[in-house]
């Protein structure tokens, strides 16, 4: 009886946790070309073409030109036009090879969508593959735990657009707003194991799939709430999180109990990890004409010639999270990371956002420019990248890692 007990109890359990864990590898399908007149395909080798992924392949020249034509796509291969009954075709390449659009490689599925008079292309893969052409992009290393680190937690953020965007064209975008996936072209071998490694592992909270989970480059000393950030109602595992060396040295003492893992010193100072970025500290020159020209319309109206700037409120981390402008007509108030949008600079004769909200404004000076001093890179929620790396040199676990940025967390295999 006692037995029995036990073993309903076991497949309870079981049952509870198992209820995120899948069979086989989910697919994610990652937009790679939005709305684009043309798509051109190359490969080394024929490619074939798919009406509708059950019926039989044409195979056709792998050069070939793609576009929008009325209600159809026109598929211009070696000479020989070809047109489709649908709004959706297919390419695959031949074994061993790869198509090629836009000097980016891709393997699996390609599928070309009309959108209006343009078209799209959308990468279907397998979840695991996607993240090959994830990680030399996004954190690229010598330091493998810092990359198996990343591999968990950027499959665990596209798993949870699988799961959200069921009903979309697409679950990810392949640039920096999602994150960049650049193709499988010449993959190194240690991108190879932080991936294979790291098979099926995805960061939960209470079992369920950590869905905000976000990272950073450099958070130049502590990460941020994300309530200050994105003002967004907040998460439990996106609290701010100081990133220095004395922080580490307390992580180590009280926190780490894997003793097989050999942890370097870490040096007594409240240096940020993330100092070896070179975003850590910086300078720079805003023209208010250009933040004024850059404004949406309804604002540059609303608000007028800008004479000046106070901060209202500031994160846990010392970040600005409520920045007021004052304008010769209104004040208006900007919230978080909008404040790295609406502050572009010129840099190499383009705009940029600003770098981050751990900022220092000077006044306004005669010729309309106003000096931002600065800390750090990005959004600062969740992972600091550069942090990352200093704790793997240092000897940490990826898992070490991930629960250093992300608080409360579980790691669980879900395949
Ligand atoms: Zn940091």
């Amino acid at each position: 009886m006692k037995k029995k007990l036990f073993f309903l109890f076991f497949v309870l359990i079981f049952n509870i946790s198992a209820v995120y864990a899948v069979e086989v590898i989910p697919q994610i399908r990652v937009l790679i070309q939005d709305y684009t007149p043309e798509i051109s395909i190359k490969s080394d080798k024929n490619i074939f073409f798919y009406e509708n992924i059950n019926k039989e392949p044409v195979e056709i020249s792998g050069n070939t030109n793609i576009k929008a034509f009325d209600e159809y796509i026109l598929i211009d291969s070696n000479g020989k036009t070809i047109q489709s009954f649908s709004n959706q075709i297919y390419f695959k390449p031949s074994e061993n090879s790869l198509m090629e659009i836009n000097q980016s490689s891709y393997g699996y599925t390609i599928e070309i969508k009309k959108a209006g008079q343009n078209i799209r292309a959308i990468n279907h893969l397998p979840l695991e593959d996607y993240l090959l052409g994830v990680l030399p992009y996004e954190l690229n290393s010598k330091y493998i735990e810092a990359m198996k680190a990343q591999a968990v937690i950027s499959r665990t953020y596209a798993y949870a657009r699988i799961l959200a965007s069921k009903k979309n064209d697409y679950d990810i975008r392949s640039d920096y707003y999602h994150q960049v996936y650049g193709g499988h072209k010449n993959i190194e071998q240690d991108v190879e194991d932080a991936v294979k490694i790291t098979r099926g592992l995805v960061i939960c909270l209470n079992d369920k799939i950590a869905q905000y989970i976000c990272y950073h480059s450099t958070c130049a000393g502590a990460t941020e709430n994300n309530e200050f950030v994105f003002f967004t109602k907040p998460v439990d595992y996106l609290r701010s999180v100081k990133c220095t060396y004395n922080a580490l040295n307390e992580y180590k003492q009280n926190f780490i109990i894997n003793n097989n893992v050999k942890i370097q010193d870490i040096k007594k100072t409240d240096d940020p990890l993330c100092e070896g970025s070179k975003y850590i500290k910086w300078q720079v020159s805003i023209n208010l004409n250009d933040v004024e020209t850059n404004l949406p319309f309804d604002l540059k109206d609303k608000i007028g010639k800008i004479s000046g700037f106070e901060v209202i409120k500031k994160g846990i981390s010392g970040r600005t999270a409520k920045l007021k402008i004052k304008g010769e007509r209104n004040e208006y108030i900007v919230n978080g990371d909008k404040i790295r949008s609406i502050f572009k600079f010129m840099d190499n004769d383009r705009f940029k956002n600003l770098y981050s909200t751990f900022i220092e404004l000077s006044n306004i000076d005669n010729e309309n420019i106003i000096n931002t001093e600065g800390k750090g890179w990005g959004h600062s929620v969740g992972m600091c990248q550069f942090g990352a790396v200093t704790m793997a040199k240092h000897g940490f676990t990826f898992e070490d890692i991930i629960n250093f940025y992300y608080k409360n967390i579980n790691i669980k295999k879900i395949y």
